[in-house]
């Protein structure tokens, strides 16, 4: 690889994957970070002060092996995101590059991506956006057809292989610059063959949690997809668009700490942002046959959250992570709601310790679980508990409705 080779990362399994095959679509030398798993979480902490955030961690781990690689060649450029979100508590810049330095990885260079949809429409462009939003409906679309699956397969390894290929076909038409959507109409048969179980009640479960957490498959959210679904549970996880949907509304909304509202010209051009991201990511879902993924409405979930917390609030989820559990208590068909809290993240602490259990008393039954490389058997028997009486609840539900 030489210098020039853009390493997309940060959001994990397929959609690093998904991203670079768009970038190379569109003539750009990319390619994926690498994983973020236990290797570079251990990487990270070894390299990085106390008291940081697990993406600081795991992305500054992943850097670091990616840096290392010996196809780094001389060096490659990462796009630097400074969080999760619209977050001012973390510092990934700096860690980054205090970590870099350390380790003589000077020759890497660290391109500042600001996640602003004006600012992202500027470094790509119309053309360059839309295909990058593409990448990442179409790693919604394999990432929730899996999770459905995961319950109700016999052979989940064979699913997980499965899913393996089909993202390695994704990634290919990507790169070929095929439609996005066509890749996926093409795929959704992709697992018919796959033996099932038989229908059972299963505890349902939704998860939330501040950005990174919620959204990057792996160590990074406790495998817990993984982990419900070997205990027959369904989970529902809101999709990548989400974050796309919550930048565009962050937009619409006065500066922090101002009153002053948007320009009526930008919230109409915003919405209609906000109206396209939605129409594609229908037709995605659509296409791959999982129709009934639907993104969250931040207005709504703005709207749930105002009561416990301010929809000001910039860190994180925010509002969304509240929002995402009490809409989950106001359409009744959760058993549990699960808290994914980012190891030394002060906006998934105060939400996840102290606004959600009070929101959701009396309502739904809550569970908050930190990533941190330690307590693993710890927060397995907390969860089982809570899966426990989650189990019982559906299968109490299913007896009343047997006619
Ligand atoms: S929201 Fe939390 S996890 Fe994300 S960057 Fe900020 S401190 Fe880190």
């Amino acid at each position: 690889m030489s210098a020039d080779d853009l390493w997309v990362g940060g959001l994990g399994w397929p959609y690093d994957d998904l991203l670079a095959a768009s970038l190379r679509g569109r003539g750009h030398q990319a390619s994926a970070l690498g994983p973020l798993d236990h290797d570079a979480f251990e990487r990270g902490t070894a390299a990085l002060p106390r008291g940081q955030c697990a993406p600081a961690l795991f992305t500054t781990g992943a850097l670091l092996r990616r840096a290392s690689a010996p196809d780094a060649g001389d060096g490659g450029r990462y796009l630097r995101l400074h969080s999760c979100g619209p977050c001012r508590y973390a510092l990934f810049g700096l860690g980054y590059e205090r970590a870099l330095r350390v380790a003589g990885h000077t020759d890497v260079r660290l391109l500042d991506l600001d996640p602003s949809p004006r600012a992202l429409l500027a470094m790509w462009g119309e053309d360059g956006s839309r295909l990058g939003v593409d990448a990442l409906l179409v790693g919604d679309a394999l990432a929730e057809g899996l999770r459905r699956l995961r319950p109700r397969v016999r052979d989940i390894e064979a699913l997980e292989a499965r899913a393996q290929v089909v993202c390695a076909g994704l990634v290919a038409a990507l790169e070929a610059g095929h439609d996005g959507c066509d890749a996926l109409r093409v795929r959704a048969d992709w697992a018919a063959d796959l033996a099932r179980l038989p229908d059972a009640p299963r505890p349902r479960v939704v998860l939330v949690g501040e950005p990174f957490s919620l959204h990057v498959d792996g160590p990074a959210q406790l495998n817990l997809p993984q982990v419900l679904a070997a205990a027959g549970a369904e989970i529902r996880v809101p999709p990548v668009a989400l974050w796309l949907a919550y930048q565009l509304w962050i937009e619409r909304q006065p500066a922090f700490g101002q009153s002053q509202p948007v320009a009526a010209a930008r919230v109409a051009e915003v919405a209609s942002l906000e109206a396209a991201l939605r129409s594609r990511f229908d037709e995605m879902m659509a296409a791959f046959g999982v129709a009934d993924h639907f993104l969250p409405d931040v207005d709504h979930l703005a709207e749930l959250a105002a009561p416990h917390l301010p929809g000001s609030w910039r860190a994180g989820y925010g509002h969304v992570e509240v929002g995402l559990a009490l809409a989950a208590a106001e359409d009744g068909h959760a058993h549990l709601v699960v808290s994914i809290k980012s190891f030394g993240c002060l906006p998934s602490s105060s939400v996840a310790d102290a606004i959600l259990p009070a929101a959701l008393l009396g309502k739904l039954a809550f569970l908050s679980l930190e990533v941190a490389s330690d307590g693993e058997a710890a927060r397995e028997s907390r969860l089982a508990l809570r899966l426990d009486a989650a189990r019982r609840l559906a299968e109490d539900q299913a007896s009343r409705a047997l006619p």
